[in-house]
């Protein structure tokens, strides 16, 4: 039999149909409203594997070396080809069709969600097993594809990296696949049974418009409901924003994600009655398994279907029952489909630590500000990222664009790598988020689950919770980056923000700043998961120009009528390579030192080209406060390609301000040529200036020490290139990380430049002090 009916299976039969079709025929025995479906045993995949003679070439394939990138995405590409090429059986396809026809209703096609179902002989950590694979809406015509779809990200990269890193066999692991009829949600989202860390009588349930995709990836913040099963009441109820639903497209059948209108974003999605109904399903699986579960329900019709339940296996060892309030209910629940086993195997085991050295566990930059505790969650470069939970301290290697969401998620972020202009340090600057860069080995040392302090002033992280702590803040604490004292000083010099990410525009703007003096669209762009060339094959040059407009106009619009500095691309090859698309990149051995900024820009003007497009429809829409910069040139030529460039993308550079960033010594001494070729400012990129003059890899953890902005060969480059602007009548601007530091800010003033930048926390401190200098320097004058 290569298919079992959900019906005839239970909890015992996870060997034979994975955990997920264990646990919801287990749910269907026990008489719970579960969606009809049906098990691809984990037998019919070995067999498939072992009948059409590919399993010896399939585990061949993936035996790499789990460090060499390359290799793995060799390997996951030879794998899917092996299994996605190969036919399946005649019997096996007939089986698998002909229970799927009999799920149709009244002569209609059923809708499907195709899931892989991981077998008890994966590691423990059921993420390894390929199991995040989920399609929805599927119909006949791709239901088999579907299935060894499933079966083939037993493959993927990340799988592969984790078993051969743990040495687990490649040949040991089998997977199933549930076909079950979807359920056309209205509404739906998860339930924790019990307090998910402490184990109290409380049941959380979270709740968005839609399918339940929306909320248990992270898309969409769902209203919160606690309910109190001593007191049988509704607790709390927490209403959020729900700007997005995710739904069945009407007429593809794909799962589609739409605005949610106005009027029902901030309504709320449960009823009481709905809840009550909720919690006594919540009890009756509880009761069933004798255990607290985290459960994915949706409601259609007014009928509740349970669509998943699992253990909370986040519940301390040592926690009373009754200490739960509602505020942290959810915070540490394992939610999506990957982090639930086994993920919190330390949790709340450490004692609270004083605040002494010994207690330092790891120690390095302090890159955001702020003192927080929680859990430690490690995180892999090719993990997925739903296990980072509200409140974790995330610990990485190094950030990436694509885990922004999880940073946002996260209370603190440390990473082993980078320096304080690296992405981590920025990027959670702006996210408000305190952080620890650089520390070295964080993620051999630290335990997933052990309760730690992150100082991000001091650069430490310490064993324990600390009284000091502030609590995990969501992200957007816009009131935060307002000035406390509401009137701004009044400076000559303009005092700008730096923005690298669209969501941090109005924390941003709160700050009272001049305009915006670098806004980065690194992360816009690498965020979109593909490299720009691939990206444009993909979608289309008018779709890449759309995802770099959008968001600039969020920045725009917020500071609209002050002016916002918007910079073309330059991200290093290394981060190219991790993208879709990305295998072609050039390997570097020095990145920094290689194709990026604008010297990639001009060799390969296709992106470029759609970049410059991007913003000449952004003037044409009236955003006539933008303008916009240009990364890493050396000489008048580099200016001279640019100015043509910007012509055959339709924008005048007599009409419009433009300039270039001084990041490398040839363009400070080169001034005078730039200033020739037609710029209208020169904005100092101190990262980059300081580690091409001082030759200090800026992200080199090891030579971080010798990272010095204020070094006087740098300043002595900065400070001649202020005094032949002023001559030339170009302006100037810092706005590299070193614009927030007090000492730069007063040597700028003092030289005489045009506009300081600095980070969003920074700002109110450097317009007191370039105040301070300039009251100064005019006293000093009348004297
Ligand atoms: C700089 O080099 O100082 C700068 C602001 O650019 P980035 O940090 O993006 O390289
Ligand atoms: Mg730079």
């Amino acid at each position: 039999m290569a298919v079992l009916l959900l019906e005839d299976v239970d909890a015992d039969d996870v060997g034979t149909v994975g955990g997920k079709a264990a646990s919801l025929g287990e749910l269907i025995g026990a008489g719970l409203p579960v969606p009809p479906g049906f098990a691809v045993t984990a037998g019919t995949y070995r067999t498939f594997i072992e009948e059409a003679g590919i399993d010896a070439e399939l585990f061949e394939a993936v035996d790499v070396d789990p460090e060499d990138s390359a290799a793995l995405r060799e390997a996951e590409e030879r794998a899917a080809e092996l299994i996605l090429e190969t036919p399946l059986p005649d019997s096996v396809r007939e089986e698998i069709l002909s229970e799927y026809r009999a799920m149709g209703e009244d002569g209609e096609e059923a809708f499907v969600a195709v899931r892989s179902s991981a077998t008890a002989e994966d590691l423990p950590d059921s993420s390894f097993a390929g199991q995040q694979e989920t399609f929805l809406n599927v119909r006949e015509d791709d239901l088999l594809r579907r299935v060894k779809e499933c079966w083939a990200s037993l493959f993927t990269q990340r799988a592969i990296y984790y078993r051969q890193q743990r040495g687990f066999p490649h040949e040991d692991v089998d997977i199933a696949v549930v076909v079950q009829r979807m359920v056309d949600a209205e509404k739906s989202g998860v339930m924790f049974t019990s307090h998910p860390s402490t184990g109290a009588p409380q049941v959380t349930i979270e709740a968005a418009w839609g399918l339940g995709e929306a909320v248990v990836s992270g898309t969409v913040s769902p209203d919160n409901y606690v309910y109190d099963r001593g007191r049988a009441e509704v607790d709390e109820v927490t209403v959020a924003d729900k700007k997005v639903e995710m739904v069945k497209d009407a007429e593809t059948g794909e799962t589609v994600q739409l605005d949610v209108a106005e009027d029902r974003r901030t309504e709320r999605v449960l009823s009481d009655a709905e809840i009550g109904d909720l919690v006594a399903l919540g009890e009756r699986v509880e009761d069933h398994y004798g255990t607290p579960q985290d459960v994915e329900w949706a409601i259609y019709d007014g009928e509740i279907y349970m669509l998943q339940s699992r253990p909370i296996t986040t519940i301390r060892e040592d926690a009373g029952g009754d200490e739960a309030t509602g505020a942290d209910a959810a915070a540490g629940a394992a939610t999506g489909d990957g982090g639930a086993a086994g993920s919190a195997a330390n949790g709340g085991a450490s004692a609270v630590g004083g605040e002494d050295e010994a207690d330092v566990l790891v120690d390095g930059l302090g890159a955001s500000p702020g003192v927080v505790s929680g859990a430690v969650r490690i995180v892999h470069k090719l993990d997925h990222l739903d296990q980072v939970q509200d409140g974790d301290v995330m610990v990485t290697e190094m950030t990436m664009p694509d885990m922004v969401p999880a940073m946002k998620r996260a209370a603190g972020i440390v990473t082993d790598e980078g320096g304080m202009t690296s992405h981590a340090a920025i990027i959670s600057r702006e996210l408000g988020v305190p952080a620890v860069v650089g520390n070295g080995n964080g993620t051999r040392v630290l335990e997933d689950g052990r309760q730690v302090t992150l100082d991000g002033d001091k650069g430490t992280i310490r064993a324990g919770e600390s009284a000091s702590a502030e609590p995990g803040e969501e992200f957007e604490p816009v009131e935060a980056a307002r000035p406390e004292t509401p009137v701004k000083p009044m400076t000559a010099t303009e005092v700008k923000v730096n923005v690298s990410i669209p969501e941090a525009a109005e924390r941003a703007a709160a700050t009272g700043a001049d305009g915006v003096g670098l806004l980065r669209i690194e992360h816009m762009v690498l965020s979109l998961g593909k490299t720009p060339e691939r990206y444009i094959a993909d979608h289309g040059a008018r779709a890449y120009q759309d995802e770099i407009i959008e968001g600039v106009r969020r920045v725009a619009d917020e500071f609209y009528p002050r002016p916002v500095r918007v910079r073309t691309i330059d991200a290093p090859t290394d981060e190219f390579r991790e993208l879709e698309g990305g295998a072609g990149e050039p390997a570097e051995h020095n990145p920094m030192l290689g194709w990026r900024g604008i010297r990639r820009s001009l060799d390969k003007p296709e992106p470029f080209q759609q970049e410059l497009a991007a913003f000449a429809r952004l003037y044409d829409m009236g955003y006539d406060n933008l303008e916009v910069m240009f990364p890493l040139v050396n000489d008048a030529k580099d200016v001279e390609g640019i100015a043509r460039h910007m012509r055959e993308a339709g924008i005048d550079p007599e009409t419009h301000r433009w300039g270039v960033m001084i990041e490398t010594p040839a363009s400070a001494l080169q001034i005078e040529d730039l200033a020739e070729a037609g710029i209208d400012f020169a904005s100092f990129g101190t990262n980059d200036l300081t580690q091409y003059t001082l030759a200090v890899d800026r992200n080199n953890e090891h030579v971080a020490g010798r990272f010095d902005e204020l070094h006087p060969a740098v300043l002595r480059l900065i400070g001649d290139t202020i005094e032949t602007c002023r001559e030339l009548g170009v302006d100037t601007s810092i706005c590299g990380q070193a614009g927030s530091k007090p000492e730069m800010v007063e040597f700028l003033v003092e030289k005489g430049v045009s506009s300081i930048s600095a980070n969003i926390d920074a700002v109110r401190d450097v317009q007191h002090e370039v105040k301070r200098t300039e009251q100064r320097l005019l006293l000093d004058s009348v004297r």
